[in-house]
């Protein structure tokens, strides 16, 4: 360590901990806001020629904690994921400390326990007997390992003589999440062999439309060979019907792969997993504990039913000088991975866990569940909001409307203004807050992923939409 910069952790111990009391108080701006050409005159970018002092690297912390986005916040409900907890934030910190690469159990003992306990601990949840994984570099990548490994179970040919004159086509909804494209397109599948299937009302994957568009492929000479179904969608928190999928899988020998992301925390609470009833019935599933258990991100694992699947995937290379066959070669988690160098993310997820205790996350999990139902109650009593979508999980979508002269005003206006409130709390700092378009309407979209939001938080909230509507009204819908 540089001996100049003795103090320097100590120091900075002391602004982390001002910081993380900041978050809790709710009279605190979730940010202090600039736009990018501002941002950079109030920041030291430059990087020296000799290096600086301490008093100025604490400085420069100073100012990327002041101008920083407090996703901690209460108040912070525009993303899936929010702030995390002491224990979580400890177990980043030791896992910064300690740098090691979680590829082989030389380097990374404890770690390669621990994950190995974790991914156990969420087989079990899921319900797969036997049960394989490892933590990714995110839900995207999740989703993308399972795609791969889906690819090698069907055609094993592939990984030495790529697709040949295979024709692989894979559906999923057309509510999934965008990392599908990326991987059908990284992984030579190409887009145009991807279907998104037509979702319902709920948006939920349409089955009917599901098993038609798997027979017109068939007849077209393409080989179906994959169905991407999602347990809480990022925009609607819909879940697919997974018992159904799975029926339709296993008549055309599909591999099944259910991205839970956001949703699978359902599984912790027997009141809530009937959602994904049905996903033991996978072969395997994507879970991010960056979302809402709230883990610092990076926390994501890709599961498997069946052991080998991972391995005989992403192993290749590495043996002259890397994985060598040791009394501990069956813990080398490097040969299930895409990675070299990987990040011990079981550490921060671990201890959380240790701290919470599983009752923990049930019942967060089933105290949010109460404050959506809270939030659809008080939008649908309320006579200028309007909810777009019954909520089944933890998304909440809907729109101020001016009670007066409804009618005459067109939807192109009645977005603006919704748009216009929104920004008007990213300004004030006040509250973040989301907008997206569903099947062409476009709302607010209220996330409760941050365990730190109370009922007071969300009457606040919904106030503040309204008097913020009521304000801007006049403004935006008579010009
Ligand atoms: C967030 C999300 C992802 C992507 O996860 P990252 O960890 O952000 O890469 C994938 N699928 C769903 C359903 C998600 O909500």
């Amino acid at each position: 360590m540089n001996t100049d910069n003795d103090q320097l952790l100590h120091k900075t111990a002391e602004l982390v901990t001002r910081y993380l009391e900041q978050n809790q108080q709710s009279d605190q701006a979730i940010s202090d806001y600039h736009p990018a050409t501002e941002l950079e005159k109030l920041l030291t970018l430059v990087l020296p020629e000799e290096g600086c002092s301490e008093a100025e690297l604490l400085a420069d912390i100073q100012r990327y904690l002041q101008y920083s986005v407090r996703t901690a916040h209460p108040h912070f409900m525009k993303q899936l994921y929010s702030g995390s907890s002491p224990a979580a934030i400890a177990g980043d910190w030791i896992t910064t400390v300690t740098n090691t690469a979680a590829h082989t159990y030389q380097v990374s003992p404890v770690g390669t326990l621990m994950e190995q306990n974790l991914i156990r601990r969420l087989n079990q949840l899921i319900g797969f007997e036997q049960g394989d994984g490892i933590m990714v570099t995110g839900g995207s990548n999740a989703n993308q390992i399972a795609l791969l490994c889906a690819l090698n179970q069907h055609w094993p040919s592939i990984k030495q003589q790529g697709f040949q004159a295979i024709k692989p086509v894979l559906y999923v909804s057309d509510q999934c999440h965008y990392s599908y494209e990326k991987a059908v397109f990284t992984l030579g599948i190409g887009t145009d062999n991807m279907r998104a299937i037509e979702s319902d009302e709920q948006c939920r994957m349409r089955p009917d439309a599901l098993v038609a568009q798997i027979q017109q492929d068939i007849e077209d000479g393409l080989q179906p060979f994959f169905i991407g179904a999602t347990s809480g969608t990022t925009v609607a928190g819909a879940f697919d019907p997974l018992d159904t999928l799975a029926d339709i899988a296993k008549r055309f020998d599909l591999w099944l792969h259910v991205d839970a992301a956001w949703g699978g925390p359902v599984l912790f609470s027997e009141q809530h997993k009937h959602l994904m009833q049905g996903v033991e019935w996978a072969h395997s599933v994507t879970w991010d504990a960056h979302k809402f258990m709230s883990a610092p991100l990076i926390c994501s694992a890709v599961l498997l039913r069946d052991t080998g699947v991972l391995e005989a995937a992403c192993s290749g290379g590495g043996s002259a000088y890397l994985f060598h066959p040791d009394e501990n070669a069956a813990y080398n988690y490097g040969q299930k991975s895409l990675q070299c160098g990987r990040r011990v993310d079981s550490l921060k997820l671990w201890l959380d866990w240790r701290s919470k205790g599983t009752a923990g996350y049930r019942q967060q999990l089933e105290s949010s569940m109460q404050l959506a139902q809270y939030c659809r109650q008080t939008i649908t009593a309320h006579p200028k909001l309007h909810l777009l979508l019954e909520p089944d999980y933890l998304n909440l979508f809907f729109r101020y409307i001016p009670t007066l002269g409804t009618s005459t005003h067109d939807q192109r206006a009645i977005e603006s203004l919704n748009l216009a409130i929104l920004d008007a709390m990213k300004q004030a700092g006040s509250f973040y807050v989301d907008y997206a378009t569903i099947k062409g309407t476009l709302g607010i979209r209220l996330v409760l992923a941050n365990n730190q939001i109370r009922q007071t938080h969300l009457t606040a909230l919904l106030d503040e939409i309204v008097r913020l509507g009521d304000a801007l009204s006049s403004e935006i819908l008579t010009n």
